[in-house]
């Protein structure tokens, strides 16, 4: 014999009823023997606690909402019942409704609900649903007795989480049992007093019914089908990476159930594990799959842990005094006053000096827990010895569960970090002593981040999600998104990283999406659904989407976008960037951007500051940090002046070097806006800084080349006439460097903490004397490298280079994150 239980989507409509038949039918064929506890119609028991309330509320609106219960019904009759019998089973139903009706409308003119009737109110659910399968049953060729559990199951009076009275409910299953042999369809959950008054088991309590009867006839499994796989690695409605576990134990699944898994009511294991009966969980929508096996034995895995649970609303309170310190008793009057009022404490943890204890309750009773505490602390409170209690909403429970976590060491390091690199902020820790889970308490705000990161952490420690925000799409932003676009198929297989585009803008639109965003046609998309892009909402948007392992990066110019960067860093999300504003603004502003990424344990990265793809910034912090000590830096770090003054040889005139390169889009709209040093000079201001000096832009001295005539020209037209006009300053420059056989170089230096930016003459010897074409290059003269520098030298601009110096500081982090976790 076996018993199964049906939940609520499984019984929700007429089709799903027809699936639950056909797996009735397919045991009937195995000449299996089995009877059915079968729940309300998914939503119904919702509908019919809000209709009494309505009623409670003497608000009319509550027809409104019978109406469609009634309606939701007798639809699934009409769909499922033939003809012949239909109106039998209608007018069944019509009249539940019209005694329910009458029931509400009691209710309505008292204005008053007890939780007695809101108990008689729900059972309508059960016995509605129950008897309609039941019909449709018989229907199908299963010789089938509708069975409501109010004659069976005996219970306390608490309405609303009755306590069962086992011996007389066994008796009464044992007996009833015996004297039929047909397919017993029972309502789930409800229950009654010896009085014959209506009680409920719980939200959830279908689970429980079957558990009960299935001991009480000692089954040989039960089995609980719903709308999922099983019991899986997390809430798969929460984590789209939840996968079905084959098999656990009683004590995993009730830590499990407890710590918010939904899938099955927790006091649900307790009689099966008793009995030592087997309990099934399969899908309704999937029944070929096996599903999930729960016994008392656990099964190793290769994971750590079994899952991850939550509970989404918790309140927190706190009792906090010196009164508390090495005064013994306290909890034990603490907890005693909660428990006489049936106060369910779902986490405990006190800190070892016993100056506080802190416990997680439902956010419904903290109120009146807060009051029980102060009445029983009243003395010690007028005494100032104790606080009143401090109750805190907003936080949920997040706990990872499982038997293998006990002797494993390192668990609680790899649950905390994962936590941590992401920002999640910790309220409370608690870890039974079964180390069978460990639960802490956070933000409700962050519960997502944190099941996803966990789940990402301990389950699929190989793969790496990074969640990604592009602002600016001018041509380095689009090629990246390209290049990740090409590369992610590659990414995923290789280096088993996922790089999903969360949020992307440009000046004009921005466009978030927490799915991922397709880069197929992620233009056509901010076309179509963008909003009007500003910069404060995006990072509004993309803090509250609070998503695992994120990455911000600014492929703009902009120096509204750096404004956010602390703000951003302080979020815990990591920063790429291409842009220099940031770390060649205010020193104390870049250390401030640096020390926000440092304490937050995010990376701020910006390699394509200097040199673009060329890796100049990480050689020098290789350098710096294995010990070497920086002498001197010297580089061409502008592509634009490489190529002219490469170009200017003998019989070429500077104005004419210039237009070509102008020509050929090397130089900025304005050439003077390469030409007066600036751009280098903000690149070497980051060097130096990267080598420890405190410098501001200011402090670099920058050589402007350009004659007076040149600089004050009012257009570009004017400028180059003026350029032409003083071909011979440039000129007289070149042959007088040429004389003692060097060339001109347009040099950044930075020497004894100073930095230069100046066109120079170098001769033979020099790293910088044969350079062509509009390549970059830095040479690092330092201790270990004294007598030749180390030189770096290539393409130093261009979107291609650029984007794929982005896009490999992206993937850096993820290498980052899987060190940690
Ligand atoms: P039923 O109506 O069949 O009793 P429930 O809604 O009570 O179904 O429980 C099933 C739901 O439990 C799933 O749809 C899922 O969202 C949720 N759930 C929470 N945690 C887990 C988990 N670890 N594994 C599977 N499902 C879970
Ligand atoms: N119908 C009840 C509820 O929604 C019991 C159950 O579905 O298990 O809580
Ligand atoms: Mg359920």
């Amino acid at each position: 014999m076996k018993i199964l239980k049906f939940g609520g989507t499984s019984v929700g409509t007429a089709d799903s009823i027809r699936k639950v038949v056909d797996i009735l039918l397919s045991y009937k064929k195995k000449k299996q023997e089995f009877s059915v506890v079968f729940s309300a119609m998914s939503g119904i028991t919702n509908q019919l606690i809000e209709v009494s309330k309505k009623a409670a509320e003497s608000n009319e609106d509550y027809h409104a909402i019978l109406k469609s219960i009634e309606n939701k019904h007798i639809n699934a009759v009409k769909s499922l019942i033939d003809i012949k019998v239909q109106s039998k089973v209608v007018a069944h139903i019509k009249m539940l409704i019209n005694e329910l009706e009458d029931l509400l409308h009691g209710v309505f003119l008292l204005k008053e609900l007890s939780p007695r009737t809101t108990d008689l109110v729900v059972s309508f659910g059960e016995r509605m649903s129950t008897y309609i399968v039941s019909e449709f049953m018989k229907q199908s060729g299963l010789d089938t007795e509708f069975c409501d559990a109010r004659k069976l199951i005996v219970t306390d009076h608490s309405f609303g989480a009755a306590i069962i009275d086992f011996k007389a409910t066994d008796k009464n299953i044992k007996e009833h049992f015996k004297a039929t042999k047909k397919i017993q369809a029972i309502t789930g959950f409800i229950s009654s007093t010896v009085k014959g008054e209506t009680t409920t088991l719980g939200r959830g309590g279908s689970d429980y019914t079957a558990s009960v009867l299935g001991a009480a006839l000692g089954a040989e499994e039960i089995e609980i089908w719903t709308d999922v796989d099983g019991v899986m690695t997390a809430d798969p409605k929460k984590v789209k990476g939840a996968f079905t576990l084959p098999a656990i134990s009683y004590v995993e699944a009730m830590e499990m159930s407890h710590f918010g898994a939904k899938v099955i009511y927790p006091p649900t294991l307790q009689p099966a594990f008793n009995k030592k009966i087997p309990i099934w969980i399969k899908n309704t929508f999937n029944p070929e799959f096996e599903g999930t096996y729960i016994s008392a034995k656990t099964k190793a895995n290769d994971f750590l842990i079994k899952g991850i649970s939550s509970i989404r609303e918790i309140a927190l309170i706190s009792l906090q005094g010196s009164g508390m310190m090495g005064v013994p008793g306290v909890s034990a009057r603490l907890f005693g006053s909660l428990a006489k009022k049936k106060i369910n404490v779902i986490l405990i943890t006190q800190a070892s000096s016993e100056y506080s204890i802190c416990f997680a309750v439902e956010p419904k009773e903290a109120e009146y827990a807060a009051e029980l505490i102060n009445e029983e602390f009243a003395n010690e409170i007028q005494a100032k010895k104790i606080d009143n209690a401090i109750v805190e909403y907003d936080l949920s429970i997040v706990a990872i569960i499982g038997e293998n976590m006990r002797n494993t060491p390192g668990i609680a390091g790899k649950f905390f970090a994962s936590l941590g690199k992401n920002g999640v902020n910790i309220r409370a820790i608690a870890q039974g002593s079964s180390e069978l889970n460990l639960s802490v308490v956070i933000g409700e705000h962050d519960l997502s981040k944190a099941l996803n990161s966990l789940h990402e952490s301990f389950f699929l420690s190989d793969i790496r999600t990074l969640n990604v925000f592009v602002v600016g799409l001018g041509l380095i932003g689009s090629t990246l998104l390209k290049q990740i676009q090409k590369q992610s198929s590659q990414l995923l297989k290789e280096r088993l990283l996922k790089i999903n585009i969360i949020g992307i803008a440009n000046s004009k639109k921005m466009l978030l999406d927490e799915n991922g965003i397709n880069l197929k046609d992620w233009n056509g998309k901010l076309e179509k659904d963008g909003e009007k892009m500003k910069m404060s909402v995006f990072v509004e948007k993309m803090k509250s989407l609070n998503l695992q392992n994120s990455v911000f990066v600014d492929s703009t110019s902009s120096k509204d976008v750096v404004e956010h960067y602390e703000d951003i860093l302080n979020t815990s999300i990591s920063i790429v960037t291409p842009n220099k504003l940031a770390n060649s603004g205010l020193y104390k502003d870049y250390q401030k951007i640096q020390s926000a990424a440092f304490k937050h344990g995010v990376k701020f990265l910006y390699e394509t500051n200097v040199g673009a793809g060329l890796p100049v910034i990480n050689t020098l912090k290789d350098l710096k940090y294995s010990g070497d000590k920086i002498l001197k830096i010297e580089g061409i770090l502008s592509g634009t002046l490489s190529f002219i003054f490469n170009t200017f040889k003998e019989g070429t005139k500077f104005s004419e070097v210039v237009k070509e390169a102008k020509e050929k889009g090397y130089t900025e709209p304005d050439p003077r806006d390469d030409l007066n040093g600036m751009d280098v000079a903000r690149k070497i201001l980051i060097l130096a800084r990267e080598a420890n000096y405190t410098l501001e832009i200011g402090d670099v001295n920058v050589e402007n080349i350009l004659p007076e005539p040149c600089r004050k020209a009012k257009t570009i037209e004017d400028f180059f006439v003026q350029l032409e006009k003083n071909n011979d300053v440039f000129s007289a420059r070149r042959d007088e460097a040429a004389k003692k056989g060097n060339v001109l170089r347009f040099i950044a230096t930075l020497e004894n903490g100073k930095a230069r930016v100046s066109l120079e003459a170098v001769g033979p010897a020099h790293p910088f004397y044969s350079l062509s074409g509009s390549d970059n290059m830095i040479a690092f003269t330092t201790e270990r490298y004294k007598d030749r520098p180390l030189v770096i030298k290539g393409p130093g601009a261009g979107a291609e280079v650029t984007a794929a110096g982005v896009f490999a500081e992206i993937i850096s982090i993820s290498n980052y994150l899987k060190s940690f976790i």
